[in-house]
């Protein structure tokens, strides 16, 4: 009796299933040949037997043939090779381990060597050791074939980890294949690493170059400034690791996820180096009872006299396997060059229909999941994506099937959904769930950025007084009431706070008049961020609190800023309003004095130290700073109009009436207000 996993009751396994007087593989060959067909695996008693006919073995490996299937009777020797390279993922992750103290300790160290750093390469210059690292191991790809995977990736190591001590509970990962979904890494590796200039190309409002100015980024002192919190690294490892492999089979998110392994993958296409085979081979099948990225190793190298699929990492595990070593590597014609056999038929585990369904339910689920909260990194929403399609696509056959096993569990038995189904079924829904109210949350997140994307009101224009609502014609006041509905909806319906949108919540509220709400959601957001985004909640806060003339609150605040983020130029000018304020008026020249020693050209803080030197009677002082101010103030009559009432707040009537004057003579009709 055959118990279908996935897939039709029509299988060559099912078929076969009933020739016992030839069922002779060994039980591992069989456990492994099973996971190479459409139905996915034979029933426990046949796995027990350790049966499968090789007639069933000939039809599910290549269609054509595949002779020594009954002769496999012996265990499968063990692989010497995968202690090596155990070790060298070890070392690999002790090396990490030891890069991150060493930049906790010293405070500085070399920047993360990560080939997602090259993202920081293609769109600002930055020459990182991710992008090196990533350069130098595609171009080893292209001699040497796709081995840095094998070898030297973290989460592949995550990966192997996960699939042995599955393996260690009874649990041998299944591979799950789909003819649409293995293209996935190939385009989000374009997405990532192409997009960006392509888009620069046909887009370019500020006329960026499209090559930018390449700068030396080797050294850092914000080793974790790209990477997610603690908090976001936990689920991620696990989704990456365990969710994927216990799904998708042992290379699940190198398959259906890693972008990286989409360029690895295209550039071992081309290489040379090849696992090839010598006349010895007499197509046992223990190399690929062995290989755990499911390649058929001993029907490609029958076929093609080497390994061609891209999915081989190099590993050496079925080199060392064959029983009469007739596996190397070693150079040759590289793939592209070979021409394609259709001999080689391989099985799938989706229909035509469901390919198409799935491809669906994976572009719907990482929309909704990417970037949720501001939480999830595109890696994580990609592993996400594929456990709901393979999710779905399962919870779609045991409502249809009446036989459905998963692992060795049955789910389903003549039409009944026994324990384990109901259990699956329960998982499968609050995982499916969760991905819906995801991409619920993300609707609403979406269209508040949207809509704060669309704001036109210059900031230093809305801050000049406490409420700007004067300079929001209706339509602009109509989208922010828009994105605040919809941020508001996302918060209220969310699991998590999103630190990015309630800063933009925040101005919404500022701009609609709201300044008390927008102060305490500030100093929410603050709560939640790091490093420069907490620096600007914190600032913009402290402005808020300077034009309502709580000087005293906003210092703090502007202090806080300036310590998370010492270069915040515009921390130094409020908090020098704030001393001024509070009659501290030699601090607060110090503070501004500060602030253009760091940049020269800030016309208000040149206006500010202009009108502090007057007060003080030193008019060449003042006159200096004035001059300077001047040289920096663009001719626009909304610009004067703002510095007017800033320097008017600080008591500095003179030069205010100054900038009232030029905003007046520049306002030439437009839609700028009369008076102050
Ligand atoms: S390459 Fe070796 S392990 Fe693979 S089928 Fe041939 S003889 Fe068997
Ligand atoms: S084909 Fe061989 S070298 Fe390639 S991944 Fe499989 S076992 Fe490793």
């Amino acid at each position: 009796m055959v118990t279908v996993l996935w897939g039709g009751g029509d299988s060559v396994l099912s078929r076969s299933a009933a020739v016992h007087d030839e069922q002779l593989a060994s039980r591992a060959f069989c456990r492994k040949f099973c996971n190479l067909v459409k139905s996915g695996c034979v029933s426990p008693e046949l796995k027990m037997t350790g049966a499968i006919s090789p007639q069933a073995s000939r039809h599910a490996i290549t269609g054509a043939g595949l002779s020594a299937v009954a002769s496999a009777k012996a265990d499968i020797r063990k692989s010497k090779t995968s202690r090596w390279r155990a070790a060298a993922l070890m070392t690999l992750n002790l090396f990490m381990i030891a890069h991150i103290i060493q930049w906790r300790v010293m405070g500085k160290t070399i920047s993360p060597i990560e080939p997602s750093e090259t993202m920081q390469t293609i769109q600002g210059g930055f020459v990182n050791a991710g992008f090196i690292f990533f350069s130098l191991a595609i171009l080893a790809t292209l001699i040497f074939g796709r081995f840095v995977c094998g070898w030297g990736c973290h989460i592949l190591a995550l990966q192997d980890l996960c699939g042995w001590l599955l393996k260690k509970m009874g649990l041998h990962p299944k591979p799950f294949r789909s003819r649409l979904l293995v293209y996935v890494p190939l385009i989000a590796a374009l997405y990532m690493f192409v997009w960006p200039t392509a888009y620069r190309l046909f887009h370019n409002p500020e006329n960026a170059p499209l090559i930018p100015k390449f700068t030396n980024h080797l050294v850092t002192t914000n080793f974790w400034q790209t990477f997610p919190s603690v908090a976001v690294a936990i689920p991620f490892l696990f989704v990456c690791g365990f969710v994927t492999v216990y799904f998708l089979g042992q290379k699940g998110f190198c398959t259906y996820a890693c972008p990286y392994g989409g360029f690895f993958g295209l550039a071992d296409k081309l290489s040379p180096g090849k696992i090839r085979v010598t006349p010895a081979c007499n197509q046992c099948g223990h190399c690929t009872a062995t290989c755990t990225s499911n390649v058929m190793v001993h029907a490609e190298v029958k076929q093609y006299g080497m390994v061609v699929d891209p999915g081989c990492m190099k590993c050496m595990d079925c080199v060392s396997v064959c029983p009469n070593d007739a596996l190397y590597f070693g150079f040759g014609k590289p793939t592209i060059l070979v021409p394609k056999s259709n001999a080689l038929k391989r099985s799938y585990s989706l229909t035509w229909p469901e390919e198409v369904v799935g491809a669906l339910v994976f572009l719907g689920s990482l929309l909704a999941v990417r970037g949720v909260y501001a939480l999830v990194p595109f890696l994580m929403a990609l592993g996400c994506a594929a456990a709901t399609t393979f999710l779905t696509l399962k919870m779609w056959r045991l409502i249809r099937a009446r036989e459905l096993s998963f692992y060795r569990f049955n789910l389903k038995s003549a039409g009944k959904l026994r324990k384990a189904g109901w259990a699956f079924a329960i998982f499968a829904c609050c995982w499916i769930g969760l991905n819906a109210h995801s991409g619920w949350i993300r609707y609403h997140e979406f269209l508040g950025n949207f809509a704060f994307q669309k704001i036109h009101v210059p900031d230093e224009l809305a801050l000049a007084q406490v409420n700007p609502a004067r300079w929001l014609n209706s339509t602009e006041r109509e989208n922010i009431l828009e994105g605040k509905k919809h941020y508001d909806a996302a918060s209220r319906a969310g699991l998590f706070v999103n630190s990015e949108a309630l800063p933009k919540l925040a101005w919404f509220e500022y701009l609609l008049g709201n300044a008390e709400q927008s102060i305490q959601l500030l100093g929410q957001a603050a709560s939640y961020q790091k490093d420069e985004s907490k620096a600007l909640s914190l600032y913009y806060r402290g402005a808020i609190l300077n034009r309502l003339g709580r000087y005293e609150e906003a210092r703090p605040s502007l202090d806080q800023a300036l310590a998370e983020r010492d270069d915040l130029i515009l921390a130094r000018q409020e908090k020098g309003e704030s001393l001024w304020q509070l009659g501290r008026h030699d601090e607060a020249v110090a503070v501004w004095t500060d602030a253009v020693r760091h940049n020269a050209r800030l016309a208000l803080v040149n206006n500010e130290l202009a009108g502090a030197a007057r007060s003080l009677g030193k008019l060449e002082e003042a006159s200096a700073h004035e001059k300077q101010a001047d040289q920096f103030t663009p001719d626009n009559p909304f610009y004067h109009w703002m510095l007017g009432h800033r320097l008017q707040d600080l008591g500095m009537t003179e030069l205010a009436e100054k900038h009232f004057r030029q905003a007046e003579q520049l306002r030439a009709g437009n839609e700028m207000p009369h008076g102050r």
